[in-house]
């Protein structure tokens, strides 16, 4: 059992893999030579997302080779990178997980690092790039991610974009129990993380191959992200609506007004233009409150739908394990 504050260990790695075979070879040579070092007691987990290539049979023979070190764990069909991880980290057993990518852009030589920072006390140990090497849009994609995900974990953490990432198990098991289909982890993290650091980490361009997200993947992932994270968008429309209904309101008095006070009448009083106007902006604003209402309720039963659980209990002191419930 890990204690709080205390050392780890017992070290999982849980690597997702997706066509791979350019790489894999190197990743499981590099990563165990890590562990090795380290000097904890460790499993390496590596999970196959529904590969076409051979690293299936790249895996398979690594884990043959050092049985309950090495694990592959094969998924039927391609379920996406943060799937797989999930799939992983049903399979656990140590008290720090450390996730990494597998092609090499997280040196596993980080492991050491990522321990020692997570032994200080840390639940969440994330990792900022030095030397980034990716495009500017996904820079300032995940500035955005970064921003909503301050505001909605209340964690500040400048780079989620990196995988190399460590977790204490409780943490993995609190993940677990999250239902919701579509998630990125290390936003999910951080909402059951207490103590989290961030440690600077190098950052390599791809060892082989290309990046398995094209522009369109991306964007959808950011806008996963924000749904993941956030219901707010759905309350913009009701602000927008409100705005709409205030401004028809406002001029329908400004009109009624002038036709009051003027005796003459101008382009504002004559002809009802902008008295249409007016109606318009009013009706369709209510009409924007209303969905914005409708889209209130639809965040309530998404958030309910997701059923996350809704606190962790680390421990309890003064009652005897076993003891009867009377109320039972
Ligand atoms: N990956 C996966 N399933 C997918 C896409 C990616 O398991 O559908 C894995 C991939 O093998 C790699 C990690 O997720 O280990 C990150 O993928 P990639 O390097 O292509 O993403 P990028 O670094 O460009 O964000
Ligand atoms: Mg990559």
């Amino acid at each position: 059992m890990e204690s709080k504050r205390g050392e780890i260990n017992f070290v999982s790695v849980v690597v997702p893999v997706y066509n791979e075979e350019g790489c894999l070879q190197q990743l499981i040579d590099r990563t165990l030579a890590a562990l090795d070092k380290c000097g904890k007691k460790f499993e390496f987990i590596m999970v196959d997302d529904g590969s076409r290539d051979s690293s299936v049979e790249i895996m398979r023979k690594a884990a043959e080779s050092r049985p309950d070190q090495v694990i592959a764990c094969i998924l039927n069909r391609n379920y996406g990178q943060h799937s797989a991880i999930m799939a992983g980290f049903s399979l656990v057993r140590g008290d720090l997980v450390i996730t990494l990518d597998a092609d090499l852009q997280n040196p596993p030589e980080e492991i050491a690092n990522l321990i020692a920072a997570a032994e200080k006390g840390n639940d969440v140990v994330g990792t900022v790039r030095q030397n980034r090497q990716d495009t500017l849009f996904r820079r300032w994609a995940s500035k955005l991610v970064n921003f909503v995900a301050m505001k909605t974990t209340g964690v500040d953490m400048c780079d989620y974009g990196c995988m190399l990432r460590a977790y204490r198990r409780r943490v993995v098991d609190a993940m677990l129990m999250c239902n919701e289909r579509s998630t990125f982890i290390p936003i999910l993290a951080n909402t059951f993380a207490h103590n989290t650091c961030e440690i600077p980490v190098q950052h390599a361009e791809r060892a082989v191959g290309e990046s398995k997200y094209s522009l369109l993947k991306l964007i959808n992932l950011q806008f996963n992200l924000l749904t993941c994270m956030t219901t707010a968008p759905l309350r913009v429309l009701t602000y927008f609506g409100v705005m709409a209904a205030g401004c028809g309101f406002l001029l329908s008095i400004y009109i009624v007004a002038r036709r009051l006070i003027q005796e003459e009448h101008d382009v504002w009083t004559n002809g009802g233009t902008f008295t249409l106007f007016a109606v318009l902006f009013f009706f369709t604003g209510v009409q924007m409150i209303g969905i914005g209402v409708i889209g209130e309720y639809i965040g309530r039963i998404y958030t309910d739908v997701r059923s996350r659980p809704r606190y962790f209990v680390e421990e309890i002191v003064g009652r005897k394990s076993g003891a009867e419930d009377p109320q039972a």
